[in-house]
């Protein structure tokens, strides 16, 4: 699974959606991620919503602060794990 980032969409104040130009709106998203043995659902990671077709992307910065969480997530050993964005701990 590939993560978007606002990387790619056109964006100066107004941020747009990379598939149908709409506006962007600041939401919140739960993020799933598939490891090996592992399913980690991240949940509250703040992101951008297309208020026209509901495309959600990340900016880098919550980009790199998922793949923290999930390389924290590793050392856990269960099948499914349950983070909060902001907490940064098993809810
Ligand atoms: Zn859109």
């Amino acid at each position: 699974m590939t993560i978007k980032t606002m990387q790619d969409l056109c964006s100066e104040n107004k941020k747009l959606c990379f598939y149908c130009k709409g506006d962007m709106e600041s939401s919140q998203n739960t993020h799933f991620s598939e490891l090996d043995n592992c399913m980690v659902i991240i949940k509250k990671v703040p992101c951008y919503k297309c208020s026209q077709c509901g495309e959600i992307v990340y900016t880098m910065t919550m980009v790199e602060q998922i793949e923290k969480i999930i390389e924290e997530v590793k050392s856990i050993k269960k099948e499914v794990v349950i983070m909060d964005y902001f907490q940064r701990k098993e809810t």
